[in-house]
Formats: structure tokens, C-alpha cells, sequence
């Protein structure tokens, strides 16, 4: 779309009863007086002198740190000195027409967000010009109204740019051609266009133009379209969404466009947000909590830092917590364990006592029953233990007791089950023992006690026992646990009544 075709569009709104925004009366004394060349200097002072608001706002900007004075300005007359004609108008203008066009936010359109997004671009803009030596005493406002065909063609074409809005936030097409698509003209083509009415100069009008195009602007007015297609990307940063993403691009493009390091492009990013903070005060704009980027960064790492940090913590906790539970778990199995022990084992000797001896003979018939696997039964008893007691006393019998049991303790392979059957008659069970097996045993146990002696008193006290063994063979038929308790009890009364001291096997059941 030419020039002309634009105009002749804007020409054709308004007849079509359009209502496009009139320039700020002020803005067209302004921009009369800096077009009257050798006045310019006290009629533009005088303009700006005539509002009172103005001139605080336009001293405001002259001492602040965005333009560093060296010495206190005071009036208007000291601002045009520090400041230049024209960037005082640039101020100037950039002040009357956003106050204009200021109008209260809704649902439909966001005032404050376009404004305070159009202030950081304008700051951006000015920083950046600066960085690559982009002479432009326009660039502010330039970048100031860049947006302002957006601002208009909403006023203008309410609910039309409401399809816009919503087909720029659900679709990856660029506003401007989403813009063109449905209202026939863009935002750069509409606000250059309508700046050309108000008579801004082309320095202004082009670059706005050609600002989402740089490469289709006139060679003048293509590095000013460049900035402000970079200032927009600055500004973007700070208050659109994916800042981080946001940044690593433009890192990429002006280090590639522009030959800028990394941590320069960090640098200028970083002051676009500390200063735009000080000029939207100015122009009365929120800024929020605009902070500047690597700040941003530190804090969001301090706070990935503290997540990371609980989070370790928080697996720390649940380690100790694991720990705990597995060392209670352990007490647990410990104390379940010596329960078991206390419940199956005797209290005097340490053996196992007549209840676990009762379910081992079951487990071993079942052993049995299952696999046909044999086992032998052995029961013995102490040869006249009354009489140790009624001798040394009954502790020395329970010492006497004690000696048996370790003593039988030792003789037994692991696989065997020594109990204490009750008083001083004991019993041990053999798996897989065959006959010849169990007599050879039963006699080596007889001979340990025989051997063995008991300290009581100083003296040696010796004591023997009687013997009784069975067997239960592959050929014993259905085992029943009586008969093979009974059969093992009768041989080893069969021992005390063949003379004590001796060992009978019995054949099962007999
Ligand atoms: P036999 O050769 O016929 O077995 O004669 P004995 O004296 O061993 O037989 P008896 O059954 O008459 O005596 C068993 C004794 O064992 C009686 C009881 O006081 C003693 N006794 C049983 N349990 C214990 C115990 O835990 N400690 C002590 N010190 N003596 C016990
Ligand atoms: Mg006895
Ligand atoms: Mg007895």
C-alpha cells in the first residue's frame, strides 16, 4: 500500500463517518514553531511555559537520570539548552499526544499495558540508538507512537479490532497481517498515516511505517525502522510473556545484526527497564514491577535455589525418616525375635522348650507326609537326678541341668532340635536320620554326659542318662505324633530298666 493509497484510505474513513483522533492543540503549536526555524527556540519555550503541567513534567525529564544534566534545570529555557530543540519537542509531544489518547481501560483494550509497552520502547529506542550510533534526534517519540495506528484503528474500528485481538492471541500470523487481513490496513501503515495528517515530519511518519518491515523502508528511514522493530523486542521483554525465551532471541539477532557481545545486549536490556521505570513516573504511567532483566533472573534462580534447597531437604527428611522407620522396623523383627525366643525357648537351659518341640514333631511328620523324608526321636533323662538335688541342693541340680543342656548343645549337627521335654528329661529331634544314624548318636550323647562334669562346690559332680531313640522311616506307613513320642518315652524307660546309663532304640509303634 503507497502512501497515497493510505491517505486516501484515512480520507475515506472519516467520509465514511470514521471518527479518527485531531492532534492535541498543543502538539500542532509545537510542531508549527519547530517548523519556523529561527523562532523555534523561544516560541517552542513559550508553548511549553503556557502549561503549567507540562513544563513540571518536561523539568522532571531534563533532571532525570535518563538524561543526566550536570547542573540543576530549573526553567524551560535551561531545559532547551541541556535538551535541544528538538528533543525537548520530542518530550513534548510524546507527553500531549499519549495524555490525548489516554482513555480508560476495559475488557476490550488495555490502555495502561499499551502505554507503559510504548514508554519502554521509546526508552529502548533511545538506548539503543545510542549503542549503535544512530544519530536521531526523533527517535523517541518515534518509537513513543510507533503503535499508535493500533490505538487508533481500535477507537476507530471497535469491534472489527476486537476480531484482531482475539486472532493474535490464538493464532502465530503477525498482528500487522492479521491487521491487513480484516481491516484492510495495518497498524504502522494507519498510525504513519494518521501522523502524516497531523503534520509530524516524515523522520516520524516513515520509520513507524516500515517498523515491522525494515527491509522495505526507504534507505533513509531503514535504520530507524530497525530500531524501533528492536525496541519493541526490548520492550517485549518486560511485559509480554517468555521474557527468557525473549531475551536468548534478540541476544541471537543483534549479536548477528549488530556485532553486540552477549553481555552488552544483557547490559542494555538490563537499563531499559531501570530507566523506563523513572520516565513512566513521569508521564504518570504505572510502571509496576518493572525491574531489570538479570535482576529478574537472580531473584527466579534464588528461588530455584531455595526449591532446590527444600527439595533436598525434603528427600533429607524423608532419608532420616527411612532410616528411622528401618531401624524401628529392625527393633521390631529384634523384639519379635527375643519374643519368640521367650515363647519357644526354656527359661533355665536356653533349649527349646516342650511347645516348640510339640509343633517341630508336626513339622517333621509333615516333612514326612510331603516327601517321604525319615527322622529319628530322641528322648533321654537324667539317672536319679532327685538325689543331686537332695545332695548339693536345687541350684546345683539346675547347674547340673544347664552343663547337659550345652553340653548336648555341642553335639548335636545344626539341622537337630534339642528341648527341654520337662524337669530333667530332654528330647532331640534328627531329621533325615536313619536307624544306624540314630544309634550311633544316641550313644555319643550318653558318652558326652558321661564325660562330662559339673563344678559343684569345688568338687566335680558327675551325673549320667538314660536313653531312648525311634526312628520313622520310608516304611513306617501313616505317622502318628503319640506313637512316636511314646515309642521313644518306652525305650528310654527300657534304658533306666536295663540298669540306667545305656541307650534303647525301639522299632516304631513297638
Ligand atoms: P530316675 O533315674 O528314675 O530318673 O531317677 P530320678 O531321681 O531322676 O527320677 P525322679 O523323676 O524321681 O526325679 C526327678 C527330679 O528332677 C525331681 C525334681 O526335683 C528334679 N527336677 C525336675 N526339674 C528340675 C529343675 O528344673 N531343677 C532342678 N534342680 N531339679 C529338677
Ligand atoms: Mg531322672
Ligand atoms: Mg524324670
Amino acid at each position: 500500500m503507497s502512501e497515497k493509497d493510505v491517505l486516501s484510505l484515512i480520507d475515506e474513513m472519516i467520509d465514511s463517518g470514521v471518527n479518527l483522533p485531531s492532534p492535541p492543540a498543543i502538539a500542532v503549536r509545537i510542531l508549527n514553531a519547530v517548523q519556523q526555524e529561527k523562532q523555534s527556540y523561544t516560541e517552542l519555550a513559550k508553548i511549553i511555559s503556557s502549561d503549567p503541567a507540562l513544563t513540571a513534567k518536561m523539568l522532571k525529564v531534563a533532571n532525570s537520570g535518563f538524561y543526566s544534566p550536570n547542573y540543576k534545570v530549573t526553567n524551560i529555557e535551561k531545559a532547551l539548552s541541556v535538551l535541544g530543540v528538538n528533543v525537548l519537542k520530542n518530550i513534548a509531544l510524546s507527553f500531549v499526544i499519549s495524555k490525548k489518547m489516554r482513555g480508560s481501560s476495559d475488557q476490550t483494550f488495555d490502555f495502561d499495558y499499551f502505554w507503559r509497552r510504548s514508554v519502554t520502547s521509546a526508552v529502548a529506542a533511545e538506548l539503543f540508538a545510542l549503542q549503535i550510533g544512530h544519530q536521531n534526534d526523533d527517535i523517541f517519540v518515534t518509537a513513543m507512537l510507533a503503535d499508535i495506528g493500533i490505538l487508533i484503528l481500535h477507537q476507530a474500528l471497535s469491534k472489527e479490532y476486537q476480531m484482531v485481538i482475539i486472532e493474535g492471541k490464538t493464532s502465530n500470523e503477525p498482528v500487522s497481517l492479521i491487521e491487513k487481513r480484516l481491516l484492510g490496513i495495518d497498524h504502522c501503515s494507519m498510525g504513519a498515516g494518521l501522523l502524516d495528517c497531523w503534520h509530524l515530519p516524515a523522520s516520524i511518519c516513515l520509520p513507524i511505517r516500515y517498523h515491522h518491515s525494515p527491509d522495505q523502508a526507504p534507505d533513509q528511514y531503514r535504520q530507524a525502522a530497525e530500531v524501533l522493530q528492536i525496541a519493541d523486542h526490548l520492550s517485549s521483554i518486560y511485559h509480554d510473556s517468555n521474557s527468557g525465551e525473549r531475551v536468548r532471541t534478540l541476544q541471537t539477532e543483534l549479536m548477528e545484526r549488530f556485532d553486540l557481545t552477549k553481555e552488552k545486549i544483557i547490559e542494555i536490556v538490563d537499563a531499559v527497564a531501570s530507566r523506563s521505570v523513572e520516565i513512566l513516573t513521569t508521564f504518570e504511567i504505572d510502571p509496576g514491577d518493572l525491574k531489570p532483566y538479570s535482576e529478574i533472573l537472580e531473584e527466579a534462580n534464588k528461588e530455584l535455589g531455595q526449591l532446590n534447597l527444600s527439595y533436598d531437604q525434603l528427600i533429607l527428611e524423608l532419608m532420616e525418616s527411612k532410616t528411622e522407620a528401618d531401624r524401628l522396623a529392625a527393633e521390631l523383627h529384634g523384639a519379635n525375635l527375643k519374643l519368640r525366643e521367650l515363647v519357644f525357648r526354656d527359661g533355665l537351659t536356653g533349649l527349646y522348650n516342650h511347645r516348640y518341640f510339640q509343633d517341630m514333631v508336626d513339622k517333621e511328620i509333615d516333612r514326612f507326609d510331603r516327601y517321604n523324608s525319615c527322622f529319628a526321636l530322641i528322648m533321654f533323662d537324667i539317672d536319679f537326678f532327685k538325689k543331686v538335688n537332695d545332695n548339693h541342693g536345687h541350684p546345683s541340680g539346675d547347674q547340673v541341668l544347664l552343663n547337659i543342656a550345652q553340653t548336648i548343645q555341642k553335639a548335636v549337627r545344626p539341622s537337630d532340635i534339642v528341648a527341654r521335654y520337662g524337669g530333667e528329661e530332654f528330647a532331640v529331634i534328627m531329621p533325615e536320620a536313619n536307624v544306624s544314624g540314630l544309634k550311633i548318636f544316641a550313644e555319643r550323647l550318653r558318652r558326652s554326659v558321661e564325660q562330662m562334669s559339673t563344678l559343684v562346690d569345688n568338687k566335680e559332680l558327675k551325673v549320667t542318662i538314660s536313653v531312648g531313640g525311634t526312628c520313622c522311616l520310608p516304611d513306617s506307613g501313616k505317622l502318628d505324633k503319640k506313637t512316636i513320642i511314646d515309642t521313644a518315652d518306652r525305650a528310654l524307660y527300657a534304658s533306666k530298666h536295663g540298669g540306667r546309663n545305656c541307650t534303647t532304640i525301639l522299632p516304631l509303634g513297638n
